[in-house]
């Protein structure tokens, strides 16, 4: 499979960091400084107004990090609807984050419910799927990634990931510093487009797979050069605009023909 069909993405997680200042200051940073090549940010939803403002007439796009799994408002404190999210502009929305299954027990059928909110309210999902190291050393990479994205496949059925993104990230590359090397990415990227391709080849060949796991300046052009990595969800690094914009820059660079 070629990169040709599709186009790269940058996402920068920006997880739970910033405040006022400094996403402007960050986001001051960006602006002009990204072309053609396609880009999201997302910031703690408490931001996302603030920066939706800010990126008002620039290419970048806005994403979030979370959603509520419940289709209707009401008495759920502390959640943001799909609606809520689609209200403020948000294009992408991030759903099964490892830190999301981690630290708040989200479960592949929780993660596969958010996907489908979000598509109701026309916001591409960023599915996250991917292995501890425990699950890498026992040998289970494919069971893993295949369990994860099965579960959204069968409630959201074969045709939503023709409106969505997948980002493989490996559990103990997430802001480790440690990163698959672009060989092993490469293996489970085209593991994830194979298990699609059984069920819808034409999906398969323009569905956007992302790497995320301590994608910085200096190791993005050697992931995105594989075949069937088309961009980056990217964590630290997206702090740091002049490494966010390396990476920007790396995957434009990618760009073939
Ligand atoms: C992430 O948050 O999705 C991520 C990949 O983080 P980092 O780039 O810091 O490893």
């Amino acid at each position: 499979m070629t990169i040709q069909q599709r186009s790269p993405l940058v996402v920068g997680n920006w997880k739970m960091h910033g405040t006022f200042a400094s996403n402007s200051s960050l986001i001051q940073a960006l602006l002009g400084r990204i072309e053609g090549v396609a880009v999201a940010l997302a910031p703690p939803s408490l931001y996302l107004s603030a920066t939706r403002q800010q990126l008002t007439g620039s290419t970048i796009a806005l994403a979030a990090q979370n959603v509520a799994s419940e289709a209707q408002k009401g008495a759920y404190t502390g959640e943001t609807s799909a609606t809520m999210l689609a209200d403020v502009g948000v294009t992408y929305g991030i759903v099964g984050h490892s830190e999301r299954r981690q630290y708040y027990g989200e479960t592949d059928a929780l993660v596969a419910q958010k996907c489908l909110r979000l598509q109701e309210q026309g916001i591409q999902p960023i599915i996250c799927v991917g292995e501890s190291l425990a699950e890498r050393e026992a040998g289970q990479v494919e069971q893993v990634v295949s369990r994860q994205l099965r579960a959204v496949i069968e409630l959201c059925g074969i045709e939503a990931l023709s409106q969505a993104v997948i980002a493989y990230e490996p559990v103990w590359a997430i802001g480790t510093g440690k990163t698959a090397t672009p060989q092993d990415a490469q293996a489970v990227h085209q593991f994830l487009r194979q298990l699609v391709a059984a069920h819808n080849k034409n999906i398969a060949e323009k569905l956007c797979i992302l790497y995320g796991g301590s994608v910085k300046a200096d190791n993005a052009a050697s992931l995105f050069a594989m075949p069937d990595i088309d961009g980056a969800l990217v964590g630290g690094a997206s702090l740091v605009a002049s490494d966010f914009l390396a990476i920007c820059h790396a995957a434009k660079a990618s760009i073939v023909g």
